[in-house]
């Protein structure tokens, strides 16, 4: 059988099993793509320094050169790899990328750049497969800010908003973790208040914590209600988060809270808090975790490592594969492309270990690359 997982150095042995991919964004305009240095794909930093200097001296942009030289069929240099890439023609690019990662379902956070980025009506009419949208709930609060003058007008605004993208959204999705951090509190009306009214006068990015919670308990609320999975970045990330306040231990007040008993909470990326993550999964029947962008953009060892300690806890069941792409269609392969290698590589070694025989360890890569996610996140309409 293709994807025998006895079959050591089979690097491609999953490639037959689809991605449902849960958690990713979309892609450039193509005159925006055209102009993007290749580097900043390879990074979360916005550091120059950075961004000029050190990126290529990762080894996720070491290895992704000689992935690319090999997709395209060229030198592993830079300049050959960015001369090969922008001689394609784009919408066929990327079309083939999605095809060749085997992504069969895509749900799109469209709450990031969406002005430089495809929308979830334009992804859907040009990739090859079935694409939904997750609403990011701080970009919904933000849109609404400027347009009341109340916090309570402003929250109840926000539901109404809420429920309707809740009709037709897969999920909502929560990126407190980079405004103020996972540990939620609980404002009094004169605090949310008093919170709104400096968010007002401040304008520009919102990092007001009380009203930023009291949006959020208020999203939970309505996601339980209409059955949706709330997804939150959790760990790493671009500098704008406090990595020490991404913890998804701080989110025990929110799982613990018991009117929230039946929501589903997806913990994105994790790293470096993976067996943390894996804990919570393993004692919370609501929490499921995922390891986009740990995969990719890690060493072998950190991606291998990272698959071994989610398990360390961890049902099967509630562990999530994503690519956490965006931007360029390459990053979709190769997160696809790591995420299959790291679970074969992986599943060989429970086999050996001992924790799951030739058969549970086929049946748990299916799981993780696509059963998981379809089951969590079908379409309730
Ligand atoms: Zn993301």
């Amino acid at each position: 059988m293709k994807g025998d997982l006895n079959t050591p150095n089979q690097p491609d042995a999953l490639d037959h099993i689809p991605l449902y991919d849960h958690h990713a964004h979309a892609l450039f305009h193509e005159d925006l793509w055209r102009a993007a240095p290749i580097g900043g794909y390879f990074t979360e930093a916005y550091d120059p320094l950075i961004l000029e200097r050190f990126v290529q001296d990762t080894l996720f942009y070491r290895r992704s050169l000689r992935d690319l030289a090999e997709l395209y069929g060229c030198d592993p240099h830079h300049e050959a790899v960015q001369a090969a890439r922008l001689s394609r023609d784009y919408p066929q690019l990327c079309a083939e990328l999605f095809r060749r990662a085997n992504i069969g379902h895509l749900l799109i956070d469209d709450g990031f750049s969406p002005e430089r980025l495809w929308s979830v009506t334009q992804s859907q009419a040009r990739l090859p497969l079935p694409v939904r949208r997750v609403v990011r709930i701080e970009t919904e609060l933000q849109g609404l800010l400027p347009l009341h003058d109340s916090a309570t007008a402003l929250l109840d605004a926000l539901e109404v908003q809420l429920r309707e993208a809740g009709n037709t959204a897969a999920a909502f999705k929560s990126i407190i973790a980079y405004r103020t951090g996972l540990d939620l509190g609980h404002p009094s009306e004169a605090e949310l208040e008093r919170s709104f009214q400096r968010a007002r006068a401040n304008g520009g990015k919102l990092t007001e914590k009380h009203l930023l919670d009291a949006a959020l308990w208020r999203g939970l609320r309505i996601a339980a209600e209409l059955k949706l999975p709330v997804q939150f970045h959790t760990g790493y990330g671009d500098p704008d988060l406090d990595l020490r306040l991404a913890n998804p231990l701080h989110l025990r007040g929110v799982i613990e809270t018991p009117d929230l008993r039946e929501l589903k909470v997806v913990l994105l990326h994790c790293y470096p808090f993976v067996r943390e993550a894996g804990y919570l999964a393993s004692v919370y029947g609501g929490v499921y975790l995922d390891l986009g962008l740990t995969i990719p953009y890690t060493s072998v060892a950190a991606m291998r490592a990272s698959l071994q300690e989610a398990l360390h806890l961890s049902p099967v069941t509630k562990l999530l594969i994503s690519t956490d792409a965006q931007r360029t269609p390459e990053l979709y392969w190769l997160a696809a492309r790591w995420a299959r290698r790291t679970i074969g590589t992986v599943m060989r070694q429970t086999v050996q270990d001992g924790d799951l025989s030739a058969a549970e360890a086929e049946w748990a890569s299916e799981r993780l690359l696509w059963s998981n996610a379809a089951e969590l996140y079908a379409a309730r309409y």
